[in-house]
């Protein structure tokens, strides 16, 4: 017998109407590329969602066609998100700190019919539009007077010509929900590029998931900064739980850097924020550097790179600030594990819960995780013991878009790639991505640790931990270090400040002082470039 209740897909479009209906007074703000701050409300911005529906109509552009962006935190971003999706086409978010050669091939891999960019990426489309022989469109993210002239992108318009004329009605089209929303492609550390292909129904649920207290818990009393770029996994789903709740929007456009996200924050009165430790670590430093505290600002989510305990503590002890550590991946939506308490911590000390709350954190309804060990055998929840995690559930990706890669499910569960624990009470903890992790002398060395250790030094700014071949033990760890401007310590004082806080043998062998850590395009330290960079290092005595 079925159940007799209404049978709704659960489609992209239907986010935005909601918006539009019960929060339509709600704002979202922008800081633009041209600098200025654009202000309006989900109303106008459902509005001109239908605008963009339109004009993709205009171009005669078919159910499924892919429209690529390369493009800020910002409403027109926001407005695409809608436009394309809810018109049954696939908005895929290009990242632009990926080299020229990696984003011409992925548009062609994708092939995208339509570039939208924002003016800061003309050089970029410039570079590579003669070798995306499947685009027919340039769309530059500004009026009309602000459009390059003598560019050579061919057909290039501006966004708010070609929205401009369209009028702002528009009836979304119902149709299955396991249609292709949006598309976002894997960093690719080996090999080409794979991409992850959302669906109206897995981004449906992630954002009715991510907007959970024990989750992002997003409300229409919050404002919401998301640092998070809206071309990295969606922005964590922060723009369809924002419309999901009503939260006020506040986009930082290209300005990332620590004033201007504290000055945003303020002005704009923002709760909450999202973003990987880098960013963070730019706004703490301006708010030592100048003394400052925050106003609003009550929770922050840091994920996508392990967050420093020490951050966490800073944000906790100097500034109020909840730090919820998560996990997850461009794979799975993106979001798996959250860091909250349960009500049986309420009585622990703090120091205890502290404890609990540096770890990655719980499973989040719908994703269901396991650790195993080599032979694929599920491993105990003891907090101790480490294995290959793997995950299912209805928003972690089944395939890889044209099936690159092969069928990458063992039994229906997804491989992450990273080694954790996962303890008593479900909570995960990340040692390493499985081709990081150190194996010294049989035992393994968690480098995630170690940098943690490190950075937890006054005079350490940033730090990554690889092992490097040792004769006796396989591998020792060493650690390439950043210092803080106009800071100092010595190799043997770094090497002495390990001492108690971790077990001596999986202390560093050596410390070794950069200017810079490679970064990857999404703001994560590239360890395969830092080995390449430190490949005729040796061990002091080997
Ligand atoms: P991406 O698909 O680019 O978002 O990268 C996903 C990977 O980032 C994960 O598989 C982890 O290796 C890493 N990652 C994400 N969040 C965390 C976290 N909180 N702690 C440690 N590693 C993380």
């Amino acid at each position: 017998m079925l159940g007799l209740m209404q049978s709704q897909p659960l489609l992209i479009s239907g986010l935005i109407e909601f918006a539009e209906r019960h929060h339509g007074d709600a704002e979202i703000v922008s800081r633009r590329v041209e600098g200025d701050i654009h202000r309006y409300t989900y109303k106008d911005s459902a509005g001109r969602a239908r605008q963009v529906a339109n004009a993709l109509d205009s171009l005669k552009l078919v159910f499924s066609d892919r429209v690529a962006t390369l493009a800020w935190n910002g409403y027109r971003h926001f407005e695409l998100y809608y436009g394309v999706s809810g018109s049954g086409r696939v908005l895929h978010t290009i990242n632009p700190r990926l080299h020229p050669d990696q984003i011409a091939w992925i548009a062609n891999h994708a092939e995208d019919q339509v570039l939208c960019f924002d003016l800061s990426f003309l050089p970029l489309v410039q570079a590579v539009h003669s070798r995306c022989a499947t685009i027919k469109h340039y769309i530059a993210l500004c009026d009309q007077d602000k459009l390059p002239k003598d560019s050579g992108v061919p057909n290039l318009i501006s966004y708010e010509s070609w929205i401009g004329t369209q009028p702002g009605t528009y009836t979304w089209p119902t149709f299955d929900e396991n249609t292709a929303s949006s598309m976002c492609y894997t960093s690719g550390t080996t090999g080409n590029p794979k991409a992850a292909l959302y669906s109206h129904r897995s981004s449906t649920l992630h954002a009715y998931a991510a907007a959970l207290p024990d989750v992002m818990g997003m409300s229409a009393r919050d404002a919401i900064l998301p640092v998070v770029p809206m071309f990295h996994v969606n922005a964590w789903g922060i723009p369809y739980s924002a419309a999901l709740t009503g939260a006020k929007l506040v986009f930082p456009g290209p300005a990332m850097d620590g004033k201007s996200i504290y000055e945003l924050m303020e002005a704009e009165k923002v709760t909450y924020a999202a973003g990987v430790p880098t960013v963070w670590q730019m706004l703490l430093g301006h708010l030592t550097a100048n003394n400052l505290k925050f106003s609003t600002l009550k929770r922050t989510v840091i994920g996508g790179s392990a967050c420093p305990p020490a951050m966490i503590k800073a944000f906790n002890d100097d500034y109020g600030v909840e730090v919820l550590h998560a996990w997850g991946m461009t794979e799975m939506s993106p979001l798996g594990t959250l860091c909250t308490l349960k009500n049986k911590h309420d009585a622990l000390p703090d120091d205890e819960k502290m404890k609990i709350r540096l770890k990655q954190g719980r499973a989040i309804y719908g994703v269901d995780m396991k650790i195993v060990d080599e032979a694929g055998k599920e491993l105990p929840w003891d907090g101790k013991t480490y294995g290959d995690l793997y995950v299912k559930g209805p928003w972690i990706v089944r395939a890889y878009f044209k099936g690159e890669g092969g069928d990458p499910l063992v039994d229906g569960w997804f491989p992450t790639g990273d080694v954790g624990t996962i303890d008593a009470d479900g909570y995960l903890q990340i040692t390493d991505r499985s081709k990081d992790v150190i194996k010294s002398g049989g035992e393994w060395i968690s480098s995630i640790d170690i940098e943690n250790i490190a950075v937890a030094h006054p005079a350490v700014a940033m730090a990554a931990c690889i092992g490097v071949l040792h004769p006796k033990w396989d591998e020792r760890p060493i650690i390439a270090v950043v210092k803080k401007p106009g800071m100092d310590v010595s190799r043997e004082a770094l090497i002495a400040f390990f001492e108690g806080k971790t077990a001596k043998w999986q202390i560093p062998d050596d410390v070794v002082f950069v200017d810079a850590i490679p970064l990857g395009a999404t703001g994560k330290m590239l360890k395969t470039r830092l080995r390449e960079i430190l490949k005729d290092y040796k061990l002091p005595g080997t």
